[in-house]
């Protein structure tokens, strides 16, 4: 465990402790049945926890950017997928989402064997780039190529999201890295993105969709 090599994305979305761990993987899956905001009531209702200890749990996952809550202390987003307006736009099993990265936009709908539909736009030209997902699967031959920064990651949604971008081709990116200081990461095309992102949300995607999964953890 301690030896895994320090890849971009490794540990990404871990959060503290199995209650922690419970809080988030019943946001992100009434997030992903409803695609509306989940209160904290019912949050606890789901997990077995007290309110007072639900409440605990999200303040902690909000500070670190595990998820994000609106005024009224609902969760609109957690693990990346946002019912709320964010920087990239998800087509998800029919229902509007947003993404914190373009990343997730990949990795979400892979890790679930989605169809999704991701829209952003590439940062070196400002051109709208659209990827069509089908069943988890992106295009085999889009010349599109994503961006995993590989800097130090505190906050999940402030340092490592805001680069996680994707670009038209690879001459873009590579103009990008060069007015911006070659700053750490890794390039990777989306047919890679989705194998990460399988692996990043692989505990998040054991979801009600699988009736038949055991429940064991
Ligand atoms: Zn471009």
């Amino acid at each position: 465990m301690t030896d895994e090599p320090q890849t971009p994305t490794s540990g990404l979305l871990e959060v503290g402790d199995a209650d922690a761990a419970r809080v988030r993987r019943a946001a992100f899956t009434r997030l992903l049945a409803t695609a509306a905001p989940v209160p904290a009531a019912m949050l606890a209702t789901e997990v077995g926890l007290t309110e007072g200890q639900v409440e605990a749990e999200l303040s902690r996952l909000a500070a670190s950017g595990a998820i994000s809550r609106d005024d009224s202390g609902a969760v609109v987003a957690a693990g990346g997928l946002s019912v709320t307006p964010a920087r990239h736009q998800l087509l998800l099993d029919g229902h509007e989402y947003w993404t914190w990265c373009a990343f997730d936009g990949i990795g979400i709908p892979a890790a679930l064997e989605l169809d999704a539909v991701v829209d952003t736009r590439c940062p070196t030209c400002g051109g709208g780039l659209r990827i069509t997902i089908t069943g988890g699967n992106p295009p085999s031959d889009s010349p599109v190529v994503g961006w995993l920064p590989g800097g130090p990651c505190i906050n999940v949604q402030a340092d490592f999201c805001p680069d996680a971008k994707l670009f038209c081709t690879d001459a873009h990116l590579a103009t990008w890295r060069q007015t911006t200081g070659d700053p750490p990461g890794t390039a990777a095309p989306p047919g890679e993105l989705a194998e990460t992102g399988r692996q990043v949300w692989a505990d998040l995607a054991r979801l009600p969709r699988q009736p038949d999964a055991s429940v064991g953890n």
